[in-house]
């Protein structure tokens, strides 16, 4: 089993920015496992706000090649042996788990989706995100995002109303509010009261991650339902959250990788949770992998790839916000360039 890896620059079509962040570009390290005639890929896309970077993608993939060698046929087992000797990392651990999904699905010819038992059984539409921007920008790209029937928007602001005017003075289609923990209590009551007379659809962490108690609170004094995001990592961060939110942010790169999400999942059913599946700013290698299993999740957030301006990878295609996979074998993203691994 040989694994090597290539990192490359991903340049946004715009600034991104939200509440307690603002980028042009993303760095996102790529992983390819070869194993007799059969390649996988997979992609880590490292977060600041998660304690990963480029450099320490790298060392946990350098780390775990001589782990690899010991692959047998379990991605599970392989994956927690990587988890014992490497804590955290949780986007390069995705990394390497998507490629060995990949592989270990073209193998037995099937999807990841059939590799996870997953039927196909309704269409799913994703949100698309418009960013914090000056308010010409935001209505410029609302109106740039005329096909996608859902909007993320990203709040957390001191003109979070002008914002939202702005973008009704030309759509009415359905928001979902992302305030990326910028409010504080008595803002979001109010906001968030607001903000349900604007067909809003839900609220994405309101407050900082650990102010779960003062989520709680405001849960009392609003209708629409609250999700966690950076509030929630893996599957032992829920039950604690079931108090103060309605639905919980599954994603990737926070949770280390396809098991862990559908596990994520389940879980949340149990404390009956909501579940949004989401993702960082991804090429389409790592959206289509998210996409496989997508019919789990109440609603879909997976626009990371079409925020690019140089998507390395094709797959999964999206036609007004409704999503089509690729019909092939594995996670079926191929790159579209010379990755120079
Ligand atoms: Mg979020």
């Amino acid at each position: 089993m040989n694994l090597t890896f290539v990192t490359r620059q991903l340049t946004l079509n715009h600034t991104f920015a939200v509440a307690n962040s603002s980028k042009k570009s993303v760095e996102n390290t790529f992983v390819r496992i070869q194993s007799d005639d059969y390649v996988g890929y997979g992609e880590a896309a490292p977060s600041y706000f998660y304690h990963e970077n480029t450099a320490s993608i790298r060392r946990v993939l350098e780390t775990a090649i001589p782990m690899l060698q010991h692959f047998q046929a379990s991605i599970q087992l392989m994956m927690d042996q990587i988890g014992e000797a490497i804590p955290g990392n949780f986007a390069a651990k995705t990394g390497i788990e998507l490629a060995l999904l990949d592989l270990v699905a073209k193998r037995k010819m099937v999807s990841i989706r059939e590799l996870f038992g997953i039927k196909n059984d309704r269409s799913l539409t994703t949100s698309f995100t418009i960013g914090i921007d000056n308010l010409d920008v935001i209505k410029a790209k609302v109106i740039a995002a005329k096909d996608y029937p859902i909007l993320k928007v990203k709040l957390g602001t001191r003109e979070d109303y002008e914002i939202i005017k702005a973008i009704r003075s030309i759509t009415d289609k359905k928001l979902r509010i992302d305030a990326n923990e910028g409010w504080t209590k008595e803002e979001a009551v109010e906001k968030i009261n607001w903000l349900e007379t604007q067909n809003v659809e839900l609220i994405e962490q309101p407050l900082p991650a650990d102010e779960i108690a003062n989520t709680a609170w405001i849960r009392e004094r609003v209708n629409l339902p609250l999700f966690a995001d950076e509030s929630v990592k893996r599957s032992g961060d829920i039950e604690p959250l079931a108090e103060a939110f309605d639905g919980i942010n599954i994603k990737l790169m926070k949770c280390g990788g396809v098991h862990e999400a559908v596990n994520m999942a389940k879980t949340a059913r149990r404390f009956h949770l909501s579940t949004m599946l989401g993702c960082f700013i991804e090429s389409s290698l790592a959206i289509t992998a998210a996409a496989h299993i997508a019919p789990l999740f109440d609603y879909i957030d997976l626009d990371g790839a079409l925020l690019l301006k140089n998507d390395p990878f094709a797959g999964v295609t999206f036609a007004n916000g409704q999503f089509t996979l690729p019909d092939k074998y594995g996670i079926g993203a191929e790159p579209l360039v010379d990755m120079g691994w």
